[in-house]
C-alpha cells in the first residue's frame, strides 16, 4: 500500500511524462493535475493503476478517463477562476474535482445513480463545497442554471445536442466527443458573438452519452 508521499510523486511523474511532454502548457491544468488526488477517485482494486497512462472501470460499464484526456479537455476550456462551468458525466468525479480547483462553480451531472453518489461522498470528503451533483440525463443540460461559461460531457455523442449549445454564455467553450458508438472527434465548440465556430481538437474514444440529445437505449 502506497503512501500519500509516493502518490504525490506518481502525480508529479504522471504530468511531466504523460501530459506537460504531450504539449499541454497551461499551468494551471499542469499545476491541478499535479495536486488532485486520482487514486480516491478509482475503486479500491485499482488504486496501483491511478497514475498510469490510460482509463479505468469505476463500475456498471463506465471509465475514469485516461489522465492526459482530462488535462487535454481541461486546457481546451480556458479556465481562469471566475467561471461557472457544466460538466455531463461525472463518473469518478475526478474530472469534476479538476474543475472546480480551477473555476468558481462546478455543476456535474451523471445519469448512473450509484456513480453520482460514490463521486458526491468522494468530493465531499475532500472538501469540494463549489461541485453540485446531479442524477439526471446531461445531454438536456441544466435549463434552470444556464448559461454556461464552460461545458464539458465526457460521454460521447452522437451529434452536438442544440440543448447544451443553447446553454453555453456568449464568449465560453463547451468541449465534447461526437461521432460514433466507437470512437469519436473531440470538438471545441466556441460563441463568439452569437455565432458558433466548432473546431476539431483529436480522435478520441468515450462511453456513450446516453439520453434523448444523445444516443436512445
Ligand atoms: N468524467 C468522469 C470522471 O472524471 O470519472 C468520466 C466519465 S465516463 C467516461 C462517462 C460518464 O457519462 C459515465 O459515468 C456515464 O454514466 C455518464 N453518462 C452517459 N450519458 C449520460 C447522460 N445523458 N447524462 C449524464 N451522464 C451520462
Amino acid at each position: 500500500m502506497k503512501d500519500e508521499i509516493e502518490f504525490a510523486q506518481l502525480r508529479e511523474r504522471m504530468v511531466a511524462t504523460q501530459i506537460a511532454s504531450r504539449g499541454i502548457e497551461d499551468k494551471r491544468v499542469l499545476g491541478v493535475m499535479a495536486k488532485v488526488p486520482r487514486h480516491r477517485f478509482v475503486l479500491p482494486e485499482y488504486l496501483d493503476s491511478a497514475y498510469e497512462d490510460h482509463p479505468l472501470p469505476i463500475g456498471e460499464g463506465q471509465t475514469i478517463s485516461q489522465p492526459y484526456m482530462v488535462a487535454l479537455m481541461t486546457e481546451c476550456l480556458g479556465l481562469k477562476g471566475d467561471e461557472k462551468v457544466l460538466e455531463i458525466g461525472t463518473g469518478s468525479g475526478y474530472q469534476a474535482a479538476i474543475l472546480a480547483e480551477i473555476s468558481k462553480e462546478v455543476y456535474t451531472i451523471e445519469r448512473v445513480e450509484n456513480l453520482a453518489e460514490r463521486a458526491k461522498k468522494v468530493l465531499s470528503d475532500l472538501g469540494y463545497e463549489n461541485v453540485k451533483v446531479i442524477i439526471g440525463d446531461g445531454s438536456r443540460g441544466l435549463e434552470k442554471e444556464a448559461p454556461f461559461d464552460g461545458i464539458i460531457v465526457t460521454a460521447g455523442a452522437p451529434i452536438l445536442p442544440k440543448s447544451l449549445v443553447d446553454q453555453l454564455a456568449e464568449g465560453g467553450k463547451m468541449v465534447i466527443p461526437v461521432g460514433g458508438s466507437f470512437s469519436q472527434a473531440l470538438l471545441l465548440v466556441e460563441k463568439e458573438k452569437g455565432k458558433v465556430k466548432t473546431t476539431s481538437v483529436c480522435g478520441c474514444v468515450f462511453v456513450p452519452l446516453i439520453g434523448e440529445y444523445g444516443w436512445k437505449r
